[in-house]
């Protein structure tokens, strides 16, 4: 292991004695105690109608494919530089994904090249707030209800950021959140699927729940439940609930200490960046990020590449993500090609991320910044 990691698991103190309640309270399985705890907290602090746990960010996009039944043919239209699963969960139901580029300075969908991509076939719009700062929803909201698409945030990166002081996450007719060991608010695996139209809930419940209305049975609505729609297993254990609670009520102290380690790297890099043209995070005054990450942006692959290779000598571990999906074996094969993203493949060759995780010291992160303005 590298004496500073990219990321580290962080324990915030009650999560074994949630876990071992749960484990008296004699019920382990999904949708446990613990498990409406997480939900009762993600609805009231982020307001949203519902809040349903999922066994990732990936299954509660998976969801959000299948709610709005997306099916072969249609188009999903989403930016080149994310995740694989904000594409691959709507290519599981046939939809060809449509890579947009982003913008420059926040790397965020750019929202001026939406219209010109909508088709009649066009059934939804991912944004992914990267970094945990929003992106134009006051310009991408009225576009997709011009053309009647839906909009689906992943905000894997996004949680507790705000965008004109609402969550991130309280947009789109559905969110997703990721709970992964990378997140700010982890359960090691797990996420959360948001609903902000509540048309969408009890069939949710259904497709989370196998295809079949357990829920409503044991919330004591019917006296039976039996097979009613497609569906999956997509309920966590009440044993990682516990253990996410445990992370969640103190979020408070989790972001305060990110918010601490972002503005430090800040301080502590920017007459450098500004020196050696590199370029740092915009944030722009509307928007509240989330301090998921720190990244930086080098003029050349060259010198991003001596950079993470003069920190790796010192036994620091920065890394670089995301590869444009379109350039991927699996964008190409829905026909992405080089150019078709010029922002996005610039960016890729061009960021590196810094270590960043709750616990990263004062010492440690001095020893980061120390590594970098060390560098001619
Ligand atoms: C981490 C991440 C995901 C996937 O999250 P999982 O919980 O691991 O499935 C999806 N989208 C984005 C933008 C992510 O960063």
């Amino acid at each position: 292991m590298y004496p500073i990691p990219f990321n580290r698991s962080v324990f915030m103190g009650q999560e074994q004695r949630y876990m071992a309640e749960a484990v008296a309270y004699g019920q382990i399985s999904g949708d446990g105690p613990f498990t409406k705890k997480c939900h009762a907290f993600l609805e009231s602090h982020l307001g949203v109608s519902k809040a349903l746990l999922t066994t990732s960010c990936t299954h509660a996009l998976e969801m959000a494919a299948l709610l709005l039944d997306i099916k072969p043919g249609d188009e999903v239209i989403v930016p080149s530089f994310t995740f694989v699963s904000t594409a691959n969960a709507f290519v599981l139901r046939g939809a060809k994904p449509v890579f947009i580029d982003i913008r420059r300075d926040t790397l965020n969908l750019d929202e001026s090249q939406l219209e010109r991509r909508i088709t009649p076939r066009t059934r939804a719009i991912v944004v992914v707030h990267y970094a945990g700062v929003g992106c134009e929803m006051d310009t991408i909201l009225p576009i997709a209800a011009r053309h009647g698409v839906a909009v689906v945030e992943d905000n894997a990166h996004g949680l507790f950021g705000r965008y004109h002081g609402k969550h991130l996450g309280t947009f789109g007719c559905l969110a997703t959140q990721s709970f992964h060991e990378t997140k700010n608010v982890t359960c090691g695996e797990g996420g959360a699927l948001l609903i902000n139209e509540p048309c969408f809930i009890e069939r949710a419940e259904i497709i989370r729940e196998k295809g079949t209305n357990r829920s409503r049975f044991f919330q004591g609505q019917i006296d039976k439940y039996s097979w009613v729609d497609i569906g999956s297993s997509y309920l966590p254990s009440d044993l990682l609930a516990a253990f996410l609670f445990g992370q969640l009520e103190t979020w408070e102290r989790i972001q305060s200490a990110r918010r601490r380690i972002w503005d430090t790297y800040r301080a502590g890099l920017e007459y450098w960046a500004q020196h050696h043209n590199v370029r740092l995070a915009t944030v722009h005054p509307h928007c509240e990020q989330s301090y998921h990450m720190f990244y930086m942006i080098f003029p050349s692959p060259a010198q991003r590449q001596a950079m993470i290779d003069a920190l790796k000598a010192k036994g620091i571990l920065s890394v670089f993500h995301y590869l444009p999906l379109h350039l991927s074996d699996m964008g190409r094969r829905f026909g992405g090609k080089a150019g078709d993203c010029p922002v996005t493949e610039t960016t890729s060759d061009r960021i590196v991320r810094l270590p960043f995780y709750n616990t990263l010291s004062e010492q440690d992160q001095s020893a980061v910044i120390a590594a970098i303005t060390g560098l001619k």
